[in-house]
């Protein structure tokens, strides 16, 4: 159990009343490993980053990475996942969604070879039913467009080996969308199932848009098939008004008296014209976005303090 080095990965956002109950729980499970715990504090505004201190100073085992700014759960995973220094690289919610009770069970598959585990949700009773119904939507959504299958009903709660966490923290994209990146190097991988609790305190940080901007991210970070639906989109409507020309034309010459100008075609045709444009001229925006953002090559995040590093 001893032979090697877990790092415990957990981003953070004004979670200050989750922390010590977290700890609580965790720490009994580690202490028959080698390990080290990431915070990661996301820009909270709360005690959060004066709880994790705190235990910190009696534990130099835990660390913590704190952030100017929020910058995103993502990107607070993709800065422990740069600093952790283990053989295997665990991330969890602090809110006590993901019972740290299965790593174990995680790790026990680890050693069996897989370089990647996921937790996955047994069902998802605790969240709402629009939480559940979107996030269904969105991997469908997602799995049908992208060539690299992202997993169902498994979020960030997950293990993976030295190996992946090296392919990730090199790779020189700067959209992260790690579910996908994991999921796209093809490693193998195993299941430990779980059931997703009810928060612990606090509310989600995820807000409906947020959530939006997750899922854009995710679709255009790993496939380019709008684009093509856009064109293909372009192409019938190019043969629909095609054909509309021939007919008018052809009704013009043999039947003038049977052609009546009808000003409900024109007004759909235009709107739906209009619309199919508006869309098309979006997602190109959303993938030129994309190309500015690589391009302006800022850095992802900005660290403020490290602590017991
Ligand atoms: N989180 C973060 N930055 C954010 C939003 C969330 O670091 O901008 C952290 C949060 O503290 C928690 C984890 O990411 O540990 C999951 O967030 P949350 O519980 O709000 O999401 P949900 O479980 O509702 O999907
Ligand atoms: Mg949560």
């Amino acid at each position: 159990m001893k032979s090697f080095l877990l790092s415990l990965v957990i981003p953070v956002f004004n979670e200050e009343h989750n922390v010590k109950p977290l700890l609580e729980r965790v720490l009994p499970i580690l202490e028959s490993y080698n390990y080290e715990i990431i915070f990661v504090d996301d820009g909270s505004k709360d005690k959060t980053i004066e709880v994790i201190k705190s235990a910190a100073s009696h534990n130099t085992h835990i660390k913590l990475i704190s952030f100017y700014r929020n910058f995103g759960h993502q990107m607070a995973l993709e800065a422990g996942y740069e600093a952790a220094r283990g053989d295997c690289v665990i991330s969890i919610d602090a809110d006590l969604q993901d019972p740290p009770e299965i790593i174990p069970q995680m790790i026990e598959e680890w050693q069996k070879g897989h370089k990647i585990v996921y937790a996955k949700r047994k069902k998802r009773e605790v969240d709402n039913f629009f939480k559940k119904e979107t996030a269904r939507l969105f991997y469908s959504f997602i799995n049908f467009l992208s060539d690299t299958p992202i997993p169902q009903d498994v979020g960030d709660f997950r293990l993976i080996d030295r190996e992946v966490v090296t392919f990730i923290t090199e790779l020189p994209e700067r959209a992260r969308f790690l579910r996908g990146l994991v999921a796209w190097g093809g490693f193998s991988s195993s299941y430990v199932y779980f059931e997703r609790e009810k928060r612990h305190a606090g509310k989600t940080h995820y807000t409906l848009s947020k959530m939006i901007n997750f899922a854009l991210d995710g679709i255009t970070s790993f496939s380019s098939k709008p684009l093509r639906i856009a064109s293909y989109f372009g192409f019938l409507s190019a043969t629909f008004g095609f054909s509309g020309i021939l007919y008018a034309f052809i009704g013009k010459i043999f039947l003038p008296s049977h052609l009546v100008t009808g000003w409900t075609g024109l007004f759909v045709g235009i709107m739906f014209l209009g619309g199919v444009q508006l869309i098309t001229i979006g997602i190109i925006g959303e993938y030129i976005t994309k190309i500015y953002h690589e391009v302006q090559k800022r850095p992802q995040y900005l660290v403020k303090e490290k602590v017991n590093f």
